[in-house]
């Protein structure tokens, strides 16, 4: 047969010119495409055996083998699949079939859009070879028949087919690389190794790299042996009865490059609409930078075992960062773009999927191994806790994995919202919670008092993010969050606690109006007080009053200096200090120092720094030295 020349398909051509003539810098994915051709076609050729067996004689391994020639310039990638016979060579490597680069190409030609930032989103497949080669051969023979054929092609609007001659089925590309700088490079056996470990190391074949013959001391060439270069199993495409525990761990380390043992994890393949594999690992220590949300997320993405990107975020929300693993789809285009997965259905359908299953493992692991749920818990708990924050999806899941310290809990132990629920005493109406800088100050803070002489038990909060979160935390099991440092915590009161407390509020009054006056510029009010047992006072904030933690939070993530609001001083007209204070006054109508020595000690027992210690000091050393004359 002479050879036939033949002008590609106008589609092609345009696709052609811009690889050809555009600065699409990610040039070295051509390998990945072709690497992922040559599978696809081992693919084929093992399929179509499984049905007639002459088309792959027995012991025939089915790979794929790259060689260099870096003198030459050019480099081969050859698999032994199913091959291609005159019409295949036409029908595929002369027009486009694909409906998705049709509409693609008259998009482009349609817009101002220059095809550098289009080429990432769409499959370029096989024509890719032209962002690098200026001239490109297919030596191929179809499994089952007898002749080879040979095409090639400069790019130019034609390619030429001949009949030549091959002894084994399968197709051999070569890529003659153009002459620039950041393409010849493509010819070296360590760039080659390098593209291929990063984006085919899951490849179900065997990829090897044949180096370059080299001489040996008598001056002759010599052929050295080729080497493989995907050790790896893409475990996740194994069934999981298949997969041992030790293997599922050694994985780990692979995706997360980590020490530490998984705490959990998930393995799915999902078959119907559509066909993907997870697996998803849930480590025990906090992976490296995982508090710099941006650049922590750790899911790899795949297609069709072919590496698209790490740290794809768009496959779980950013309270999840915190999992490693793999996706892969059978059916998102290899050159899926990030912008494109922003928008995409079959990623919101993976999302919502691993979402799940994540918080299934993590709600698994917390009822069936709580030891090691808490320990995961105090390591990572927090990155949950962001959950609240944007989110009304998943709010029932998350509130059910939230440990807190309590009122009552011991030190470094932790208890679940259900938990409290199921301790609560009949007269107790709400969820209590106590907002604080640390264990330590919370659990001694004077707002507690009555809440533990009623035997009613509160949370503990001192996560710098809880009082973020307690904004989305309305309600658990029916019953509403109540912040006990916040307006005025009402309980039920006999008829004699009523007259008590009017009686305490006459009398008080004078006492109250002039610490009210002496401390107008830090405090709001100052009110009488049925909350504190053995406490003189303590500060709470306005209902509807941001808090000072907050404030200082605000501040710190520079939202400029807020206008402090100012808070309220509750008194205990029970205390022998504001009994000796209300008739001090009485007596002499002058407190001296200790105005500020009751605000500054209640600021003191809540852990919140003094706004002048000096004066405080000062006051108290005043009042020493009275007492002691
Ligand atoms: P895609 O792989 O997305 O279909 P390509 O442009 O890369 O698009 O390839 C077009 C077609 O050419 C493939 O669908 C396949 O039929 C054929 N082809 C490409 N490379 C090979 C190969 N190594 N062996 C057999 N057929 C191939």
């Amino acid at each position: 047969m002479a050879t036939e020349k033949m002008e590609f398909q106008t589609e092609v051509r345009d696709l052609l010119n811009l690889m050809i003539h555009s600065l699409y810098s990610n040039k070295e994915i051509f390998l990945r495409e072709l690497v992922s051709n040559a599978a696809d076609a081992l693919d084929k050729r093992r399929f179509l055996s499984l049905s007639e067996s002459s088309l792959l004689p027995a012991g025939t391994e089915l790979r794929i083998d790259i060689s260099v020639n870096q003198e030459g310039k050019f480099i081969t990638i050859e698999d032994n699949g199913i091959g291609m016979n005159r019409e295949d060579l036409i029908s595929h490597l002369g027009t486009i079939a694909r409906s998705g680069t049709k509409n693609f190409l008259k998009d482009l030609k349609e817009s101002d859009k220059s095809g550098v930032d289009l080429i990432g989103q769409f499959g370029v497949g096989f024509y890719s070879s032209f962002m690098v080669a200026h001239k490109v051969e297919v030596h191929t023979l179809k499994a089952g028949e007898t002749q080879g054929h040979l095409w090639t092609s400069e790019g130019n609007g034609e390619f030429e087919i001949t009949e030549a001659p091959k002894q084994n089925p399968g197709t051999k590309i070569t890529l003659y690389l153009k002459d620039e700088e950041d393409v010849s490079e493509f010819a070296s056996e360590w760039q080659v190794k390098s593209i291929v470990q990063k984006y085919s190391e899951f490849v179900s074949y065997g990829i090897y790299l044949h180096p370059e013959p080299a001489k040996n001391e008598k001056g002759e060439l010599e052929a050295k042996e080729a080497e493989r270069l995907n050790k790896k199993q893409a475990l996740w495409r194994q069934p999981e009865k298949e997969i041992t525990e030790e293997q599922y761990k050694e994985f780990f380390q692979v995706v997360s490059h980590e020490g530490s043992e998984p705490a959990a994890w998930n393995h799915t393949h999902a078959e119907g609409s559509q066909e993907f594999w997870s697996l998803v690992y849930i480590p025990s220590k906090a992976p490296f930078n995982i508090w710099h949300n941006e650049r922590a997320h750790g899911l790899k993405l795949y297609v069709k075992k072919v590496f698209i990107m790490d740290d794809c975020k768009e496959l779980l929300p950013t309270w999840l960062r915190f999992v490693r693993g793999v996706v892969d789809s059978e059916d998102l285009p290899l050159n899926v773009s990030r912008e494109i997965l922003q928008s995409n259905k079959l990623i919101t359908h993976i999302r919502k999927h691993v979402t799940k299953k994540v918080l299934d493992s993590l709600a698994n692991m917390a009822e069936k191994e709580s030891e090691k749920y808490l320990a995961w818990w105090k390591e990572l708990g927090m990155i949950l806790k962001e959950g609240f924050y944007m989110n009304w999806e998943h709010l029932d899941e998350l509130k059910k994995l939230l440990r807190f310290e309590s009122s009552r809990t011991e030190k470094d132990s932790y208890m679940s919202l259900t938990e409290y629920v199921a301790r609560m005493p009949e007269s107790q109406k709400e969820i209590y919670y106590l907002i604080g800088e640390n264990k330590e100050a919370v659990a001694h803070s004077p707002l507690l008092e009555v809440f533990q002489a009623k035997g009613y038990e509160v949370l503990f909060m001192t996560d710098t993010i809880d009082e973020f979160m307690m904004g989305s935390l309305n309600e658990f099991e029916g019953k509403t969050f109540r912040d006990i440092s916040r307006g005025d915590v009402e309980f039920e009161k006999n008829d004699e606690e009523k007259k008590a407390e009017e009686e305490s509020k006459t009398s008080f009054k004078g006492l109250c109006e002039y610490l009210q006056k002496s401390l107008d510029a830090s405090i709001k009010e100052v009110r009488i007080t049925t909350r504190l047992k053995d406490s003189p006072c303590c500060l709470v904030t306005g209902e509807d009053a941001m808090s000072s933690r907050m404030e200082r939070m605000m501040e710190a993530m520079g939202h400029g200096k807020a206008e402090k609001s100012k808070r309220i001083l509750e008194i205990n007209p029970a205390h022998p200090i504001c009994v000796m204070l209300k008739e001090k006054l009485e007596k002499s109508g002058d407190l001296g120092d200790w105005s500020k020595a009751l605000y500054g000690g209640a600021l003191l027992s809540e852990g919140q720094p003094l706004p002048n210690p000096a004066e405080y000091v000062q006051a108290i050393n005043h009042l020493l030295t009275a007492a002691a004359k």
